[in-house]
């Protein structure tokens, strides 16, 4: 069956529950659909022991402040599933759940969307589509000859699963130094290996801080001035009191990156070996960006070619969450809502007027 809307916003995590918000303030008639069977995105996949990098204050969606947590300055992502299920509820989104989209098609003066088992035709689309079905691994030696258990970030749920085994973790940005810090606490046979030495932002900078940073930088560009270097300048792991913790008992001490997989673990850059059980990839993510590919849209920087939230060769697509490209912090709870969901509602106003 065909169904028509103006707006269909393809994935219901917290950039499509943003976009909805913003939408129906403009009264503009939209769906979101969803591929999950539950609301929270990718919230409800993570590891038993992820917190948030910033208090429930600071990883709110517009409108509605997420609630602290009992007995947490950091909440966690069972917390944040539960504030974005009550989000959805409250601001009436029209969310249609196990919809997963293959394509979107031109048509006309109108997109198509291909769903499951149905499709939409709308005057404009919203990719809020996520990356956690897009987990990266790096080409690696030896990869596929190691005989051990390989699994990224996304696979990783708690550290019993290791027990007696000898696990290296791959990577130095959050995901790894917090995997690491997870099994180092539970007294699993750790090694961390990143690709430069650690970077740790100082204890006292949170998620808070780097909010404030992102909105400073991006203030600062649209005001012509020198581009300070915003977020990335200060480092890449936020001290989070497990990570501190594990950190400052010398548990979290990271080695420069093996040069091989053997079949049996790894070998170092001075030749030496050492035999593991099992390899963890925190080696980040792709936008899930598959069904624009019948578009044959530009690309820079493996990402479709945007200006701010709005696709360069399709001024009816817009990209909202993802990453720096398409906006201020748009990949963060707080971020999303403040700037680029509310300018992509903005702009997709003005397309249908
Ligand atoms: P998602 O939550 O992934 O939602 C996308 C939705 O789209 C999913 O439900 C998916 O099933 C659906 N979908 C995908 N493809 C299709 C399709 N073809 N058809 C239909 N539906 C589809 N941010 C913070 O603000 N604070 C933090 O502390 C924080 N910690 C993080 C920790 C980790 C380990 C990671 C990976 C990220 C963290 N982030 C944090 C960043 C960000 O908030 C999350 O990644 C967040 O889940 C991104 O939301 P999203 O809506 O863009 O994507």
């Amino acid at each position: 069956m065909t169904q028509r809307t103006n707006v269909v916003v393809i994935g219901g995590g917290q950039a499509g529950l943003a976009a909805g918000y913003h939408l129906r303030r403009l009264g503009i008639e939209h769906v979101i659909l969803d591929a999950q069977a539950a609301p929270g995105g990718a919230w409800q996949h993570t590891w038993d022991s992820l917190r948030l990098f910033s208090p429930a204050q600071y990883s709110s969606l517009p409108g509605r402040l997420m609630p602290s947590q009992e007995g947490e300055l950091y909440p966690d992502a069972a917390h944040v599933v539960g504030y974005l299920a009550d989000y959805e509820k409250r601001y009436e989104l029209p969310v249609q759940r196990g919809v997963r989209v293959s394509a979107v098609h031109r048509d006309g003066a109108q997109l198509r969307v291909e769903g499951d088992a149905d499709d939409w035709r709308a005057r404009a689309v919203v990719s809020s589509t996520g990356t956690w079905t897009r987990p990266f691994i790096p080409a690696v030696s030896g990869r596929r000859e190691f005989t051990g258990r390989q699994l990224h970030t996304v696979q990783y749920q708690a550290p019993a699963e290791f027990t007696g085994q000898r696990v290296v973790v791959v990577g130095g940005g959050n995901s790894g130094a917090h995997i690491a810090a997870d099994l180092a606490h539970a007294g699993v046979d750790l090694t961390w290996v990143t690709q430069r030495p650690p970077r740790y932002l100082a204890d006292d900078i949170d998620g808070r801080a780097l909010f404030d940073v992102a909105t400073a930088r991006r203030r600062a560009l649209e005001a012509g001035h020198t581009d300070t270097g915003g977020v990335a300048s200060l480092g890449d792991i936020v001290a989070i009191p497990p990570v501190r913790a594990a950190r400052d008992a010398g548990l979290l001490r990271a080695k420069p990156m093996f040069t091989r997989l053997t079949t049996t673990g790894v070998e170092w850059a001075d030749g030496t070996r050492a035999d593991v059980d099992a390899v963890i990839w925190c080696t980040g993510f792709r936008p899930a960006l598959a069904p624009f590919a019948s578009l044959r849209l530009r690309a820079t920087w493996g990402h479709i070619a945007t200006a701010g939230t709005r696709a360069l060769d399709e001024p009816r697509l817009h990209l909202l969450g993802y990453g720096d490209w398409t906006g201020p912090a748009p990949a963060t709870l707080i971020g999303v809502g403040r700037r680029p969901a509310r300018e992509t509602a903005r702009q997709i106003r003005e397309l249908l007027a």
